[in-house]
């Protein structure tokens, strides 16, 4: 199988009263392309910030981030922000709905390239399977938690990204909505194979992927 993520040697500190705060070091490992990975440990151990680093949302201190083929410390901004519109897939652990916008427009943000017509449709498509077509024209402040984060997840699967990262997918929805969110994700890896990649506190949920990296402390353990 080939990687569909590799993290050499990486890195991260932040700066902060003038002391440098380590968060993640010698961080190394490699993720399979179609495979089911979970990322634990415990809180403020620096799960959600490797997460953003492989997502191409942050960049880290030092060492290297291999995502689809490329080298993510020799892209300039543009082309990072091209390569997760073309290949990756993020859900927030907060879900970072846009409020203005309803469910349906949700959705339709990372298809702004096509028609609007085309938009739409895809995106009432993607709602109707994650069971929402009939809250399309709702706003987020009218949605459940568990409704929000169905939302987020049509979107962040809008673009068919080849890697979907999800921070703490589960966190906060009751057992059965977190039965749903969860189906669905393996459903995608499944069908069309998308790599997933999971913050994650729950233990039953990583049980069930193929990898568990676990980091305490910014490193791997
Ligand atoms: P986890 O997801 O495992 O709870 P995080 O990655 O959110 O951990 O945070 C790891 C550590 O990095 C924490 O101590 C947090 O306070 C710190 N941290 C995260 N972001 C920043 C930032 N922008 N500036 C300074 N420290 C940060």
């Amino acid at each position: 199988m080939s990687d569909i993520l590799s993290v050499r040697s990486l890195r991260k500190t932040y700066q902060s009263a003038g002391k440098t705060l380590t968060v993640l070091q010698d961080i190394d490992f490699t993720f399979d392309t179609g495979s089911t990975n979970a990322i634990i440990g415990p809180s403020g151990s620096g799960k959600t910030t490797l997460l953003g680093i492989c997502a191409g949302l942050d960049r880290p201190t030092s060492g290297d981030v291999v995502l689809a083929g490329q080298e993510l410390s020799r892209l300039s901004e543009d082309e990072l922000a091209a390569l997760r519109n073309r290949s990756v897939g993020f859900i927030f652990q907060n879900f970072q709905l846009m409020p203005s916008l309803t469910a349906v427009e949700n959705v339709m943000v990372p298809l702004e390239l096509r028609k609007d017509r085309e938009a739409r449709a895809k995106a009432m498509d993607l709602l109707d399977r994650v069971g929402l077509s009939d809250r399309s024209h709702h706003y987020p402040i009218q949605l459940s938690g568990g409704e929000q984060q169905r939302v987020a997840l049509a979107r962040a699967f809008s673009n068919q990204p080849t890697i979907l990262f999800a921070d703490e997918p589960t966190g906060n929805l009751d057992a059965e909505t977190s039965d749903k969110v969860v189906q669905l994700l393996f459903g995608l890896n499944r069908e069309v194979g998308t790599t997933l990649v999971l913050v994650t506190h729950n233990a039953e949920l990583a049980a069930q992927t193929q990898r568990v990296i676990r980091i305490k402390g910014g490193r791997l353990v």
